[in-house]
């Protein structure tokens, strides 16, 4: 097997560590993940023997522990992370920097955690509380210019074009994107950024970063109005915002815009909506990994019929991938008794603390039973 990560990329998680790639589980490795702030250089990282190990595991046909998701994915037939980028990126002689500046989110989206949003803290510490969830080593981290500096000067010590995925946290609500996208602007790689935004902010500076820089930009969505409201978490930041935004980035002179959509059991009667109301612009299926309890199966039998027939009627042109039969098989796999009674749980005590009803949004997702579960944690 061969990665083109190992070879050709390096990662920034959150928190600084630096891996092979975004979908690289670092607990799972026994080895010395490095982090960015004290190396003096990102070259060096990339050198060390983690890297190394991954990759010739992987060229000796062994799945390295911390590229599970990959293997689980490939085992499921969804498309790898692996096997996209193999298939695009080798011909193409281009270098991939994947870059999550800082954990700073404005929201707390049902399936996130506070790795990657800071809103997540006090939920999380609930959730534990009442047995759910495990222990996240909470941080609040936005990388340094320091640390943007020495991911400049990897970038222009490969002498190829380089893609810059650039995530947060949220990263157009953090201060030093501008300094990043500043940098780049003036390297003298052919560059192009894949921005990974959750779209409620809009910078004054971006709309001139988008003159210099080509950008590709990921908005992402996970359900129209009153779902995207309660997948989202806030009342702020609502959808009306987030669409209200969408137009002004509409008439910026960025290179694409796609929407992904982490498909999950809260959600995906959203997803056929989703792509009619967008439907000149590509609607990206994520697969999730946790938590498991909003997995795609883990809803009652009775409910999946009307969701896959739904599912079944999205024309394939709308879903990059064509990975609608992956959802579908999800979908079909038996509801997990012990996830969905977590999920239940789950649902309650999250919705109590952020004043929300789940049962009013999504009623397919409770039989008579677990309404009576989701309201003994709801409202005692
Ligand atoms: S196999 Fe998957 S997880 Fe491992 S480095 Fe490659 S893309 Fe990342
Ligand atoms: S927008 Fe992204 S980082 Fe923020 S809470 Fe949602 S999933 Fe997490």
């Amino acid at each position: 097997m061969k990665c083109f990560f190992t070879d050709n990329a390096i990662t920034v998680y959150t928190d600084g560590s630096v891996v092979p790639c975004c979908r690289f589980v670092s607990t799972e490795l026994e080895y010395n993940i490095q982090n960015i702030e004290p190396t003096k250089s990102l070259v060096d990282i990339k050198n060390s023997d983690t890297f190394l190990k991954v990759k010739n595991d992987l060229t000796n046909n062994i799945w390295p522990s911390g590229c599970k998701r990959c293997k689980r994915d490939e085992q499921l037939g969804i498309s790898s992370r692996r096997q996209i980028y193999n298939e695009n990126h080798f011909k193409k002689r281009v270098r991939v920097a994947d870059i999550a500046i800082g954990n700073f989110c404005n929201l707390k989206c049902i399936m996130c955690n506070s790795f990657c949003s800071t809103q997540w803290v006090n939920d999380e510490k609930m959730l534990l509380e009442n047995g759910i969830g495990h222990q996240q080593n909470s941080f609040n981290k936005i990388i340094s210019n320091e640390s943007i500096d020495k991911i400049i000067d990897w970038i222009e010590s490969e002498e190829t074009a380089v893609e810059v995925e650039i995530k947060g946290g949220e990263p157009l609500a953090l201060p030093n994107s501008k300094y990043l996208f500043e940098r780049l602007s003036s390297v003298k790689n052919n560059i192009t950024v894949v921005l990974t935004t959750n779209g409620t902010f809009f910078p004054d500076w971006f709309p001139q970063m988008c003159e210099k820089i080509k950008i590709y930009m990921s908005l992402s969505i996970d359900g129209i109005n009153e779902v995207y409201d309660y997948v989202r978490g806030s009342e702020k930041y609502s959808y009306e915002l987030f669409y209200n935004n969408v137009q002004k980035f509409l008439k910026l002179p960025l290179v694409r815009i796609n929407f992904n959509y982490v498909v999950q059991n809260t959600n995906i009667h959203h997803l056929k909506l989703c792509t009619e109301i967008f439907n000149d612009k590509f609607v990206n299926v994520i697969f999730l990994n946790n938590p498991k309890w909003l997995q795609l199966w883990n809803m009652p039998e009775e409910s999946k019929a009307a969701i896959k027939e739904d599912l079944n009627t999205i024309p394939k042109s709308y879903l990059k991938y064509y990975k609608i039969d992956a959802v579908i098989k999800n979908i079909d796999n038996p509801c997990n008794k012990e996830e969905y009674s977590t999920f239940i749980k789950f649902s309650a005590l999250l919705d109590k603390s952020r004043n929300k009803n789940l049962p009013v949004i999504a009623p397919h997702l409770f039989t008579k039973d677990s309404l009576d579960e989701y309201n003994k944690y709801r409202y005692t």
